[in-house]
């Protein structure tokens, strides 16, 4: 029933900057039990520049309105948007832009999940051109990190698997 993208592993991996996939694994397991969500802004010479956390509002709507919000902040985020403005703006006035909207899975590996894509092609969804990075959590460790980008073509993601580079 439901459809998730899985990561690609006859694909090439892409190069990230160690330092981020620290920051953002560490993001991922402060945030438990919940999922974590945030950014990571670059420019045309360095894609990954650099990450920063937002916060995940999920479970404050779904206590609030648990009919249109039926998951929490355990099984689903929903980036606060002064966060992600406040980043974008900062992005902006460096010369650079929001390149990939990162979160993470409790419990779960790092696959684009049936809402994830609901999500990502939500008319409302504020980087509808950024990649996805996603952070399976397993047991309190980081079981797999996952990279889905868009084809140029199809304008569907495409998964694949990630190796720490130098920044
Ligand atoms: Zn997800």
């Amino acid at each position: 029933m439901s459809r998730r993208i899985e990561v690609d592993e006859s694909l090439d991996p892409v190069v990230i900057p160690g330092r981020i996939l620290n920051e953002v694994c560490a993001h991922a397991l402060e945030s438990l039990p919940e999922e974590c969500c945030g950014l990571i802004v670059g420019n045309e010479d360095q894609r990954y520049r650099e990450s920063e956390r937002c916060r995940n509002e999920m479970t404050q709507r779904h206590q609030r309105d648990p009919t249109s919000y039926p998951r929490d902040g355990g099984q689903a985020f929903y980036m606060n948007e002064l966060d992600y403005m406040r980043v974008q703006e900062r992005a902006r006035e460096r010369g650079g832009s929001v390149t990939a909207v990162y979160h993470s899975h409790v419990g779960a590996g790092p696959y684009l999940s049936a809402m994830d894509l609901q999500y990502a092609d939500n008319a409302f969804f504020p980087f509808p051109d950024s990649d996805q990075l996603v952070v399976g959590v397993w047991d309190e460790r980081v079981s797999g990190i996952g990279l889905f980008r868009r084809e140029s073509r199809t304008r569907s993601f495409v998964g694949r698997s990630i190796v720490a580079g130098e920044s």
